[in-house]
C-alpha cells in the first residue's frame, strides 16, 4: 500500500520512466514523452495509486482532463476514484454544445472547449483538473475558465510535470490550489 507523500526515491522512479525527445514537435522544443511511463504497467499503476491515495481524501465530484495526455491520467484516476471524467478538448472535437476559451501561444493562438452540460448533474460540481505537464500555464488557465463557465468549481489542478523554466505554475496558483509530482528544468 502506498501513502500520499512522494519520497525522493518515488520521484526518481517516475522521473526515470519519462523520455526526453529533442526537437519535437518542432526545432528547439524538448518534448517530455510519458509513453515510456504508460507502457510500464508497474510504473503506471504506481503513479495512479499515489494520486488515488491523495485524492480519495478530497471532496471532488469529477475529474476534468486536458487533451490528450490529461485524458489518460485523468480517466485512469477517475475510474479508480469512482468519479466521472470530463474531457477538455481542442476546438472542434466535442460533439454537443460547447463553451470555448482562446489562449495565446508563443506564436499565435489555440482554443479549448468543454461541453456546456459537463456539470449539469450537480451545480457547482467540485472538479479536479489534470494534465501531464504545465509550461506557460496557458492551457490550464483556459481550462480553469472553462470549468467555471460551465458552473463547475476547480478544487485543484494536478500536473505530473512542472517545467520550472516557465512561470505557468505561479499563474495557476492565483486561480486554484496546485499539485505537481515532479518539478524539472
Ligand atoms: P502550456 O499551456 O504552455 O502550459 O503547455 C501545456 C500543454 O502543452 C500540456 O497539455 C502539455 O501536454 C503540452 N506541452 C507543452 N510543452 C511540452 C513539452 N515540452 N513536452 C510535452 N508536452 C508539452
Amino acid at each position: 500500500m502506498t501513502n500520499t507523500e512522494w519520497s525522493t526515491k518515488d520521484k526518481e522512479y517516475i522521473k526515470n520512466k519519462i523520455r526526453d525527445i529533442q526537437d519535437f514537435p518542432q526545432p528547439g522544443i524538448l518534448f517530455r514523452d510519458i509513453t515510456t511511463l504508460l507502457k510500464d504497467s508497474q510504473a503506471f499503476e504506481f503513479l495512479i495509486s499515489k494520486l488515488y491515495m491523495r485524492y480519495k481524501e478530497y471532496n471532488i465530484d469529477c475529474i476534468a482532463g486536458i487533451e490528450a495526455r490529461g485524458f489518460i491520467l485523468g480517466a485512469a484516476l477517475a475510474a479508480k476514484l469512482q468519479k466521472g471524467f470530463i474531457p477538455i478538448r481542442k476546438k472542434g472535437k466535442l460533439p454537443a454544445t460547447t463553451i470555448s476559451e482562446k489562449y495565446a501561444l508563443e506564436y499565435g493562438f489555440s482554443e479549448v472547449e468543454i461541453h456546456l452540460d459537463a456539470f449539469e448533474s450537480k451545480k457547482n460540481s467540485k472538479v479536479l483538473l489534470i494534465d501531464d505537464l504545465i509550461a506557460t500555464g496557458g492551457t490550464a488557465e483556459a481550462s480553469i475558465h472553462l470549468i467555471q463557465s460551465a458552473q463547475g468549481e476547480c478544487v485543484e489542478a494536478c500536473f505530473l510535470l512542472n517545467l520550472k523554466n516557465f512561470t505557468g505554475l505561479d499563474k495557476i496558483k492565483q486561480l486554484t490550489p496546485v499539485f505537481t509530482v515532479l518539478d524539472i528544468e
